[in-house]
């Protein structure tokens, strides 16, 4: 079932003037590149900052405003401002906790593409996105070897041609979104040109937070394509759903591309019944269809965000006890090696 926005957005004919397409490049520049700048906007004091700030391990800190103002001034806690601050924990190493806990490089048959999933290939379109989540299963990937130059997704695209069992093209990264338009809508006709090719997903996290990327033309181009079109949105917390994501998914939506979301279940930032109940309403107000909740993987750097299986299970049961089926998503996990995702619930 794909939800029906009922969220309060502007009427179409002002949405078209929220967001200058260039609007969005302009805000990427201006992020918080360093956490004493997210920090400051925040009003923490300089004592209070000598105890937060952290090493960041080599993946640095990028913010964007909009994301940043739905964090609570001044509070250590706020869930936002912990998926995106470096912390102490970052140094703590752990023997199960590695680079690469995928093992996506054994899928990787040439630079650009990850063929894991039957039927589907994803495609690194982008080496870079609009926040780094410090919990990120790609904070080590090395995007300097796979990441496509505009002119370079040539070798991608021709193994795509050569499979014709892929009937789907799922652009990741990094961001898809955090490429520019002529970039985007370049690749996007190269990958309508493979005859094969019946569906187009987009993996982004930048209509959560940088919205703006959302523009009219965006939307157009995608609402022209023959491709169905699918964008798998991330949001990990209900209050990183504001007006501005409304506008965006209302627009989205409006232009027939269907909306769902994957959260990744993080402890002291959604790990709470109330926190996943409040996303999911949230989200299916925003016309988003909460998907999947995924549990973290092992990434190097990121015990501290770290939830057991006992315990999402737990969650995701309480939440099948107390809400509509649909609003559930589907608990799952990335196992290294494995061909497909193990799905421990079933909503
Ligand atoms: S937006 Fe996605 S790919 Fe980029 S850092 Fe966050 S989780 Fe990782």
């Amino acid at each position: 079932m794909i939800p029906q926005s009922t969220a309060q957005v502007e009427p179409l004919s002002l949405i078209k003037h929220a967001n200058p397409p260039e609007d969005w490049r302009t805000q990427l520049r201006e992020a918080y590149r360093t956490p004493q700048q997210l920090l400051n906007a925040l009003g923490f004091s300089e004592a209070q900052q000598a105890t937060l700030i952290a090493d960041d391990q080599g993946f640095s800190t990028l913010v964007p405003k909009a994301f940043a103002q739905k964090m609570q001034p001044q509070d250590p806690t706020d869930p936002l401002l912990l998926q995106v601050l470096p912390r102490y924990e970052e140094a703590v190493k752990h023997p199960e906790f590695n680079d690469d806990p995928l093992q996506e490089a054994q899928f990787n048959p040439v630079p650009g593409v990850v063929h894991k999933y039957q039927g589907r290939a994803l495609l690194i379109a982008a080496g870079h996105c609009a926040i780094n989540c410090r919990y990120c299963f790609r904070r080590h990937y090395p995007y300097s070897d796979q990441k496509r130059a505009r002119n370079e997704w040539r070798q991608s695209l021709s193994y795509i041609k050569k499979h014709a069992d892929i009937k789907e093209i799922i652009l990741s990264g990094g961001d898809p979104l955090a490429l520019t338009d002529v970039q985007l809508f370049e690749l996007i006709a190269a990958i309508e040109a493979i005859p094969h090719v019946k569906r187009l997903r987009i993996h982004s996290r930048l209509p959560i937070v940088l919205p703006q990327r959302i523009t009219l033309e965006l939307c157009q181009r995608l609402a022209h394509s023959h491709l169905d079109c699918v964008m798998v949105v991330h949001a990990n917390h209900a209050n990183e759903l504001g007006k501005d994501v409304a506008q965006a998914c209302a627009l989205l939506r409006q232009h027939q591309v269907q909306l769902l979301n994957q959260s990744v279940l993080l402890a002291h930032v959604n790990d709470t019944l109330t926190c996943l109940k409040e996303l999911s309403e949230r989200l299916f107000e925003f016309g988003i269809m909460p998907y999947y909740l995924h549990l973290p993987d092992h990434v190097a750097g990121t015990t501290h965000f770290f939830v057991n299986l006992k315990r999402g299970q737990s969650l995701v049961a309480k939440m099948q006890a107390s809400m509509s089926g649909y609003l559930v998503p589907r608990l799952v996990r990335e196992e290294p090696g494995k061909k497909s995702k193990t799905l421990y619930s079933q909503s």
